[in-house]
């Protein structure tokens, strides 16, 4: 099945509504990253929820999500496309603690409740948007929550959920998030809450086959909704041979020249799809005269 994102209005325009299945999406980057389950569920969330705030932007506009807690997993980064490309990253993939109380994967203790989740969105002006708030629990559905209410002034419901299978490999992934737009009745409000309330695990529902539509009709009644459009997510990194040359550039002429005369060549990793490039002793010897060119 597919990935994609499903975005809707409801309650006669009071409510917006956004749904996604990513198992694929996420499945590709937790391979690429190497994670434990805890960490999977952790990256893989993080990624929901960049997709699901890059699904609102348009055309070229992107945007980058930085969890930084004080669990060990360390940092987790995700850059997530208006067109669905997303990446994600952490610093320590190979982290496991025990489940918790509820026999769940341990986000929040691998995440930390210290620390920040902050976004830089591009969206095409001089200055980038940027907003940032304290982590809230570490589970990272409550923090979206917590960010969308604090820095972007909208009260809303995040779900971003992970099934790992026992051979470690993702099962199953999906999020959604509804958002109150001004005007919303209390009454409209308290149906929500008591439905979300009632509604299962966001990633059952997707291992049980539901579709982002029928997440949405189940969150909010069928009666209620109104669907907008579809698009896709996946997973896609933007690195490139060129990207990775520019970055040793920009390390400046010093760097370079150890590379050459000390390994005769410079080996890198890109973090984000774990794809290697090698940069031979002329090709670094071009890199250099550049950055030479640039002091
Ligand atoms: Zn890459």
């Amino acid at each position: 099945m597919k990935d994609y994102v499903v975005k809707a209005t409801a309650y006669d325009g009071e409510v917006r509504a956004i749904a996604l299945r990513a198992t694929e999406m996420v499945k590709e980057a937790c391979k690429r990253q190497g994670t434990w389950p805890t960490a999977s569920a952790a990256l893989g969330r993080t990624m929901m929820g960049g997709a699901l705030m890059a699904s609102m932007l348009k055309g070229k506009d992107k945007l980058t999500v930085r969890i930084q807690g004080n669990g060990p997993i360390g940092e987790i980064i995700v850059d997530a496309h208006a067109s669905g490309a997303t990446r994600g990253t952490v610093t320590n993939p190979h982290v496991s603690p025990e489940l918790n109380s509820q026999g769940k994967l341990d986000v929040a203790r691998v995440v930390g409740n210290e620390g920040t989740l902050s976004v830089v969105k591009d969206i095409g002006m001089k200055e980038p948007f940027t907003g940032s708030v304290p982590i809230v629990s570490g589970e990272i559905g409550d923090d979206f929550t917590y960010y969308f209410a604090n820095s972007e002034q909208t009260p809303s419901s995040v779900g971003v959920g992970v099934l790992v299978n026992p051979d470690e490999s993702v099962l199953a992934a999906g999020g959604f998030v509804i958002q109150l737009l001004p005007g919303a009745k209390e009454a409209t409000i308290t149906e929500i809450e008591r439905r979300i309330g009632e509604t299962p695990p966001i990633s059952k529902l997707v291992e049980q086959g539901k579709t982002p539509e029928e997440i949405i009709t189940g969150l909010l009644g069928e009666e209620n909704v109104k669907f907008l459009e579809t698009k896709p997510v996946f997973f896609e990194c933007t690195c490139s041979k060129e990207r990775i040359g520019n970055a040793i550039i920009s390390l400046g002429p010093k760097e370079i020249e150890a590379m050459i005369t000390e390994d005769a060549g410079a080996e890198t990793v890109c973090h984000f799809c774990n794809e290697s490039y090698s940069f031979i002793e002329t090709e670094l010897e071009a890199l250099l005269e550049e950055a030479e060119s640039k002091r």
